[in-house]
């Protein structure tokens, strides 16, 4: 309830008596009311006409008069009203204790406004109550002027519920925006991006945490200061600033950081205007990327890219790349000078067009392209001045990240060196065959026709012997007799040189052969000296091979013959074996003897060398040539290994494969 005091202008009851002509007693109360009553008809009229209600009531509550608009309002008559307390007709929930306006203005002789809700009118009224006195001032009543102002109250509650509402509104916005921005401000403190605010003037208002560790300076420090100073070049940090104003945006922009310390670090930024709500310019967001790590790479790459491209080019073997459609996409120095022509005339020109078989080219990098790779394909490059060079390529498919074909890498080896060396060597071959053959055909020609003369002279010295040998003195008879052995053993020497001859010349055609039989037969035929000797010779399973059975058996008849002839004192132990290595097959004649010593290891194998004078051990030092030359026949080696002593091992490789397939 509002109550306004005021004191009722122009009605002070000490100065404006209401009726200056009854001051005499109370008693003649009712002739002044009366009087009042009448005062006139124009009064009453335009007391009627007002819109708000009137009513007047004595000091003791009594009505003594209400206007039309009070009678419909309460419906009621004004002449029933006589003689009713206020109270009963209009409720107050305070009446008639002492707290209605009346009551107040009862109270102070005042005039005061309440606001009150009636709940008889279901309505709210503005009550305005002024005092008024008797001629002697003495308080004699009230008049209320009531003012439905339910309207306004109602209107005044809406806005009041309205602006409670928007209240609410408001700081349940601001209750958001509070935890966005915290949220936000979370969000940029945890990136690892350092970002900043830059204001109009290019001062920075705003930094995270990022920013404070690369520059090394706290938020405080870095807030009002110029971004650009934090750079090693300002000039061009404040121009990007200046043009995120200008153009509303920069991206990859790069800097160099400069930390308090003095390190420095590479960044990218991202750097965009914001607004205001009304869309005004604020300042500038940056954020950096730190990119050292990233440079570092991109140098590490670039470094390794040089390398390679150097690689490529130092290379002396033509390298080109080639893309699926048989277009060169690269190529090095060396291809350059191979053919003749410019890198860039060569990139994006045809691959096959460099080759004097262009079709075969083609083909080439197809395969490698359908099969992954091809190697040693051989190519003839065509140069532009008309020369050519034959090369082999090797090439494979390059893929990228994904695994998909991006071409084929080709290196070209350039071989014709190789093919004259080659040609050369073929050359040599044949001549040294033919050679051979020639010496083999004159070996065995000259023991054959050196037979017969040999064996005159050793028959005639035998006959001037036995004739003559009375007759002639010790000393001819001795050397009579040292002519005869002369002539004995160069007959011997001329008969190995025939047979070494024939292994040459003599070659049975190559059967599979059971090696256990070629042994059995070898030792059928030195038997009298196994006899002799009491040698034991075992034997491992041994595998079928294809050779020529004669030269076979006496291999290992030679090999077995020396393992017993070389024993020394001891009983004569051999084992025979073989090892399978995969292409071939590897004999193995293992004696107990008195082994070689190793740097005669070769020397064995060549024709009439020994290493023993005949008292010692007979021979002629042919075997193991013979042997030697029945290995090779079979495309095979023959090798030793031994230790004096410590008894020979030796082996002789045969391949599995017929000779000429
Ligand atoms: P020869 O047996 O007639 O002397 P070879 O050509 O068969 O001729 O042998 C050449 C030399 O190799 C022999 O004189 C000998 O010194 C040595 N030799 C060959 N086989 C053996 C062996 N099993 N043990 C030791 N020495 C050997």
């Amino acid at each position: 309830m509002k109550t306004i005091k005021n004191k009722t202008p122009g009605l002070d009851k000490n100065k404006q008596p209401i009726n200056s002509h009854n001051k005499k007693n109370n008693n003649r109360q009712n002739d002044s009311v009366e009087k009042i009553n009448n005062a006139g008809k124009l009064w009453q009229v335009t007391f009627d006409s007002i819109p708000d209600m009137i009513s007047i009531q004595d000091k003791n509550f009594n009505f003594i008069n209400v206007n039309k608009a009070f009678e419909k309002t309460f419906n009621i008559n004004r002449e029933e009203l006589k003689g009713k307390k206020c109270y009963e007709v209009v409720h107050h929930s305070l009446c008639p204790v002492s707290n209605c306006p009346l009551a107040h203005t009862i109270k102070d002789n005042e005039q005061h406004t309440e606001i009150i809700n009636e709940p008889r009118l279901n309505a709210y009224l503005e009550v305005t109550t002024s005092p008024f006195f008797d001629e002697n001032g003495n308080l004699f009543g009230a008049v209320h002027v009531a003012r439905d102002i339910t309207g306004r109250i109602k209107t005044e509650e809406k806005l009041r519920a309205n602006e409670e509402n928007l209240k609410k509104h408001v700081d349940e916005k601001i209750e958001e925006i509070k935890k966005s921005s915290a949220y936000n401000r979370s969000l940029l403190e945890a990136s690892i991006d350092p970002l900043v605010a830059i204001g109009q003037d290019g001062k920075i208002t705003d930094v995270n945490k990022a920013t404070e560790i690369v520059t090394q300076l706290t938020r405080k420090e870095l807030i009002g200061t110029n971004f650009s100073s934090y750079f090693t070049e300002p000039e061009k940090a404040e121009e990007g600033y200046r043009k995120v104003f200008a153009d509303g945006f920069v991206k990859d922009y790069p800097l160099t950081i400069r930390s308090k310390s003095g390190e420095t670090i590479d960044v990218l930024y991202h750097a965009s205007v914001y607004r205001d709500s009304s869309g005004k310019v604020q300042g500038v967001f940056a954020a950096a990327r730190d990119i050292t790590e990233r440079k570092k790479a991109d140098e590490l790459i670039r470094l390794a890219n040089a390398y390679n491209r150097n690689l490529l080019e130092v290379s002396l073997d033509p390298l080109v790349t080639i893309n699926a459609g048989g277009k060169i996409s690269d190529a090095n120095k060396a291809a350059e000078l191979a053919t003749g022509v410019s890198r860039e005339e060569l990139i994006g020109s045809s691959f096959s067009s460099y080759f004097t078989e262009p079709e075969k080219a083609r083909e080439g990098y197809q395969k490698a392209l359908s099969e992954g790779y091809v190697v040693d394909y051989p190519l003839t490059i065509l140069n532009k001045s008309g020369g050519t060079i034959d090369v082999i390529y090797n090439a494979s498919v390059f893929r990228n990240d994904a695994g998909e074909i991006q071409g084929v890498f080709a290196a070209a080896r350039d071989v014709t060196e190789l093919r004259k060396a080659e040609e050369r060597t073929k050359n040599y071959m044949k001549e040294l065959e033919r050679s051979n053959k020639e010496l083999e055909q004159f070996a065995y020609v000259a023991s054959h026709d050196l037979q017969e003369p040999l064996r005159m002279v050793s028959s005639y010295t035998q006959l001037l012997e036995q004739r003559y040998k009375d007759k002639m003195d010790s000393d001819a008879v001795d050397f009579i007799n040292f002519a005869v052995d002369g002539a004995n053993r160069m007959q011997i020497l001329i008969n190995s040189l025939l047979a070494y001859s024939r292994v040459g010349r003599k070659m049975g055609a190559f059967a599979i052969v059971d090696s256990h039989s070629l042994i059995g037969k070898a030792l059928f035929n030195l038997n009298p000296i196994i006899e002799k000797s009491s040698a034991v010779i075992t034997c491992e399973d041994l595998p079928e091979i294809y050779g020529d059975e004669t030269q076979l058996i006496q291999l290992f008849q030679n090999l077995i013959g020396n393992a017993i002839k070389f024993c020394g004192e001891k009983r004569p132990l051999i084992h025979i074996s073989v090892k399978d290595n995969f292409f071939e097959y590897v004999f193995i004649v293992n004696d107990n003897g008195i082994g070689i010593e190793p740097q005669y290891f070769e020397r064995i194998f060549v024709i009439f060398q020994r290493l023993h004078s005949r008292s010692e051990y007979e021979g002629t030092g042919i075997g193991l040539a013979i042997c030697k030359k029945i290995a090779e026949n079979h495309n095979g080696k023959i090798w030793v290994e031994s230790e004096p002593g410590k008894g020979s091992t030796f082996y002789i490789s045969i391949p599995k494969q017929e000779p000429g397939i």
